[in-house]
């Protein structure tokens, strides 16, 4: 009888095959485990079609099911996943820095190259680039052998008045919100502090470089940050009256 290990290495690595297991990973990784409702969703798919798929996926190794819940990529579907993310993002990052795409343009276009390209190209790219380990929206890239820093990170929505961040990560799958975070100069490794909060769920006041903009929450909550612990960032005279 044919092992689930025989199995995987006999399914081809088609486009679709890709896709499923790359959204599948971004499920799991959000939720733990990836309901096939939800994938249904993230593909633009019908459910009774992600049904056949994922069995097929199931049946050759990729995955495991989670009584009621949906499923989970086992060892071989993480790392075919991660393959695939990491030619992603290699791309975006080679199309925005070398080709010169704004931001906000080159998702598109890595959806499609990302099953094209040969692993050599790739792997030419990264070189080329010098090994990145964040994309242009800040999204780490998995190393070759398939590890990659997935840490949790708060969002700027959760900031509070005074706190001072570093932005990490946007998501590149809106390009209307990508421009518009151009526009106010917030792109990964900006320093970005909460100035103020409107009460019930208004306007948000950041200062970011010398500038201050206003957001909504609905966009604050999709840019992850990372707060500066640095001392040098709160003034000697701030923290003097804090200890008493
Ligand atoms: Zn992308």
């Amino acid at each position: 009888m044919m092992s689930r290990k025989d199995a995987a290495a006999r399914l081809a690595l088609t486009e679709p095959v890709e896709d499923y297991l790359k959204a599948i990973y971004e499920l799991e990784t959000r939720h733990g485990v990836a309901a096939t409702s939800d994938v249904a969703t993230a593909l633009a798919v019908a459910p009774a079609s992600v049904t056949g798929m994922i069995r097929r996926l199931a049946m050759h190794g990729y995955l495991d099911h989670v009584p009621y819940r949906g499923v989970q990529l086992t060892d071989d579907g993480r790392r075919a996943a991660l393959r695939t993310i990491r030619r992603h993002r290699i791309l975006e990052s080679y199309l925005t820095s070398v080709l010169g795409y704004p931001w906000d343009r080159v998702h598109d276009e890595a959806e499609r190259l990302e099953h094209a390209a040969s692993d050599e190209l790739i792997e030419r790219l990264a070189v080329a680039l010098g090994h990145p380990t964040q994309d242009p929206h800040g999204a780490p890239i998995p190393t070759v052998d398939g590890t990659v820093d997935e840490r949790p990170h708060r969002t700027l929505a959760d900031l509070a008045i005074g706190e001072r961040a570093r932005m990490v990560q946007v998501s590149d799958k809106n390009p209307q919100l990508l421009r518009y975070l151009a526009e106010i100069a917030l792109q990964p490794g900006t320093a970005v502090t909460m100035i103020a909060k409107a009460p019930f769920g208004g306007p948000l006041t950041l200062r970011i470089g010398t500038a201050d903009a206003m957001v909504g929450p609905s966009l604050a909550e999709q840019v992850r940050v990372e707060p500066v612990t640095d001392a040098r960032t709160v003034p000697p005279r701030a923290r003097k009256s804090t200890t008493g």
